[in-house]
């Protein structure tokens, strides 16, 4: 996320609060369900996944902003889960 972004979203912390952030987070994470359940369901709505997929990934930065939780260790364990999923599609892995 942009430099300029992660103050924004500092200040935003700072204002309402680690306890709303939460619920907002859990809220977005809400909204992008029901979005994939009304597509389950044959709704075309592309367009509003992508506005929860975006609103879902603000409040993940928000959430590692007040966990303190660096980028680089998610990249860290991104990369560690992905590579299982590559050993699991090549027969690697058994769990
Ligand atoms: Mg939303």
């Amino acid at each position: 996320m942009k430099n300029n972004y992660i103050q924004i979203l500092t200040e935003t912390i700072d204002t309402f609060g680690h306890r709303m952030q939460t619920m907002v987070a859990i809220e977005e994470m809400s909204e992008l369900t029901k979005e994939l359940v009304k597509h389950m369901r044959g709704r075309d709505n592309r367009d509003a996944i992508a506005e929860e997929i975006a609103d879902v990934e603000i409040m993940l930065c928000q959430l590692r902003l007040m966990h303190g939780i660096k980028t680089t260790d998610i990249d860290a364990l991104i990369a560690g889960k992905i590579n299982r999923l590559k050993n699991k599609l090549e027969g690697k892995d058994s769990g």
